[in-house]
């Protein structure tokens, strides 16, 4: 059941009793855990012809490369064909996880990273795609922390993906990350869209955008942050995050220092 409650007051506005309504909500679960399964096997279908349709177009372009070729809209076009198949990939992984996180079937493996350096990897690869962002990364001590290299790696490449993506092209992009009363924490700050008050306490949630005439043609499905939420949460972290509308944006995200 999902619980809502509503006071009953009298004319003069004083709380008289209270109003309880319980929803059945059995049903709408059971209707959530068929699309979740249902989005799961597609990704998982979908995976293996596109993993070979990636190898088969990279392939294609070097290829050509190689023979010399002169037709630069054969060669263009294969690079573009690449690029559209890596972004196919990166959704197709995205709902997969979210399918595997749902049935508890991501593990955290962790070990002794070096999370600025961790930083600086995740910084080179955004920038050879980003679209004349300034990203600057304050931090440069050495941040040891037990983490699975991995999943938290995405969690850093979604949010600063995000702060690129919601920002106006040439905006500047900050990293920063700091040891405090044994945890560490890192965040990252845009000059971009910003987001409002009823949506930021909202998003991260699963699926959920921000509607309005500025998002509209920006493409995603509102996972990202879900996961990398989930992701912190199960490293024992918090993520969190402070917004201007029409300034700008910071997400944060703290880990636990282990011994
Ligand atoms: P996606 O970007 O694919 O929609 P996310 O889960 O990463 O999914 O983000 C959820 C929503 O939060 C986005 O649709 C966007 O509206 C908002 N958002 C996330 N990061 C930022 C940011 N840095 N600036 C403004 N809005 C953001």
């Amino acid at each position: 059941f999902d619980f809502t409650y509503q006071a009953r007051l009298d004319g003069k506005g004083k709380a008289v009793g209270i109003l309880v309504f319980a929803i059945e909500v059995t049903e709408r679960k059971r209707e959530e855990i068929r699309k979740n399964d249902f989005i799961g096997i597609v990704s998982h279908e979908l995976k293996t012809p596109l993993t070979s349709l990636q190898a088969i177009v990279q392939l294609a372009g070097i290829r050509l490369r190689k023979a010399g070729s002169a037709d630069g809209f054969l060669i263009d076009g294969m690079d573009r064909a690449a690029g559209q198949v890596k972004r196919m990939t990166e959704m197709i992984n995205g709902f997969l996880n979210v399918s595997r996180l749902e049935s508890g079937q991501i593990h955290i493996e962790k070990t002794q990273i070096d999370f600025t350096s961790l930083v600086v990897e995740a910084m080179e690869e955004l920038q050879l795609s980003s679209s004349g962002h300034q990203l600057v990364m304050d931090c440069r001590d050495v941040h040891m922390v037990m983490a699975d290299r991995e999943k938290i790696i995405s969690v850093v490449t979604n949010l600063m993906g995000n702060a690129v993506k919601y920002s106006p092209t040439g905006g500047r992009v900050e990293m920063d990350c700091s040891c405090n009363n044994g945890e560490l924490v890192f965040s990252v700050s845009d000059q971009g869209l910003g987001i409002a008050p009823h949506d930021l306490e909202r998003i991260f949630e699963r699926y959920y955008r921000v509607s309005g005439r500025q998002t509209k043609n920006i493409s995603g499905f509102g996972i990202g942050l879900y996961l990398s939420a989930e992701i912190v949460r199960l490293h024992g972290g918090k993520i969190w995050a402070q917004s201007e509308l029409g300034k700008g944006s910071t997400f944060y995200f703290s880990l636990p220092l282990e011994d």
